[in-house]
């Protein structure tokens, strides 16, 4: 049994007035935040301690108190005082040496990251969600809930509101339910393949999308800035482009999810999309070769979400006792997944694949999950990774290469 921690993310059914309400919920708690950062950053300037959470508090009941701050008093005291422990948080991160990517907390601008979360004080009922000064909201359910909510927040996106309730779920971590293993290779003409054959067409959210969000854009900048009507063209766009996250989000989550359920080893190749989509350009030195045509390709995969799928179904699978390998060998799209022959003289197109010993005939992306499979399956990948000298250690049985390299 283990504990693992799960959001479920719902729209809210709000009118005009529960939306005022929740806009100035989210002012004050972003008033909040940025006025104690500001002390703090002033403080750490004039080489001050900084003020905590205890503070902060003592701070925004004075805040309160006043009758230039009295607005304050419009918003359940919780959602402010998780803003000033989220400002706690974020300090005692960005001081925190073994985490070296966190910088100084930044001030919040109206609209982006606008969010405000409630520690208690709450209740959910079915379909309906209760907040403090507000009221019974109901919302749009579209999967059950299960395990004990710890805390709920409300945000905003594309003029829409939504509740993320976050629950605690024990977990039991037996064995899958199958002993179901597939390799999958992300395709090129299609978002992947997989060794059983399965070819999954993608979305292409965007760029379906794309010419409508350029035409709205030329829309935009026609328009005069600051206007009435620049602002509603404005919120077009921020809508198009929240329809098309969505869009790409439920294609990735139903796809993740179906693949966790049939199989419990998932094998993938190890890939580097930062690299894939940078070095298309090349340098001075060294001018990239064939640019555009790589350069579409990195866009397709940055497009579908590749890496955000190998994320998702690499957490579902180990919900579901499964787990995902990642398989580190240079020639899955050149080898023969018949009889091993790997030439570069195979692929003589993108889609296709003909082996040259063979005669073997195959969809190259499906190739290349079958070799992914294969390669995963008998440790091949660490055999080559020896022999290029990566692991000296003298070769055991499958499971110990596996162990050892993957
Ligand atoms: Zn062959």
């Amino acid at each position: 049994m283990s504990k693992i921690q799960k959001a479920y993310k719902f729209r809210l059914k709000t009118n005009r007035n529960i939306e005022e309400k929740l806009a100035r919920f989210c002012g004050s708690a972003r008033f909040v935040w940025n006025k104690s950062l500001a002390m703090n950053l002033e403080r750490l300037e004039s080489r001050q301690p900084i003020l905590w959470y205890n503070e902060l508090a003592f701070w925004l009941t004075l805040w309160k108190r006043s009758d230039q701050y009295g607005f304050l008093k419009e918003c359940p005291s919780q959602v402010l005082q998780q803003k000033l422990r989220d400002l706690e948080r974020a300090f005692r991160d960005c001081f925190d040496k073994n985490q070296p990517l966190k910088r100084i907390p930044v001030f919040k601008k109206k609209g982006s990251g606008d969010g405000i979360r409630f520690p208690q004080g709450f209740k959910i009922d079915n379909r309906r969600i209760f907040l403090p000064i507000i009221g019974w909201i109901g919302f749009y359910k579209s999967c059950h809930i299960s395990g004990t909510v710890k805390n709920i927040t409300v945000s905003t996106k594309g003029g829409k509101w939504y509740v993320s309730i976050q629950v605690e779920q024990m977990l039991e971590t037996g064995k899958h339910s199958t002993e179901s293993e597939i390799g999958i290779d992300a395709g090129i003409k299609c978002f992947a393949a997989f060794s059983d054959g399965t070819m999954v067409e993608g979305v292409h959210s965007f760029r379906k999308h794309e010419d409508l969000l350029a035409r709205e854009q030329r829309k935009l900048a026609r328009k005069r800035k600051g206007s009435e009507n620049w602002k509603r063209q404005r919120r077009k766009i921020a809508e198009l482009h929240h329809t098309i996250a969505n869009v790409r989000s439920d294609f990735l989550h139903k796809l993740s999810t179906g693949i966790s359920q049939n199989h419990a080893t998932v094998y993938v190749e190890r890939l580097q999309i930062k690299n894939m989509s940078s070095s298309a350009r090349g340098t001075i030195e060294e001018p990239g070769r064939k640019v555009k045509a790589k350069s579409g390709l990195n866009k397709s995969i940055l497009d579908q979400g590749w890496f955000e799928f190998r994320r998702q179904l690499a957490y579902k699978l180990s919900w579901q006792g499964g787990r995902m390998v990642e398989v580190e060998y240079r020639h899955t799209s050149q080898m023969c997944s018949c009889c091993g022959h790997t030439s570069k003289e195979n692929r003589k197109t993108q889609a296709v694949f003909r082996c040259l010993a063979c005669g073997h005939e195959e969809n190259a992306d499906v190739n290349a999950a079958k070799n992914i499979l294969t390669v995963g399956q008998t440790g091949m990948a660490c055999e080559a990774n020896r022999m290029s000298g990566r692991q000296q250690e003298p070769a055991g049985n499958r499971e110990e290469i596996l162990s050892q390299a993957c």
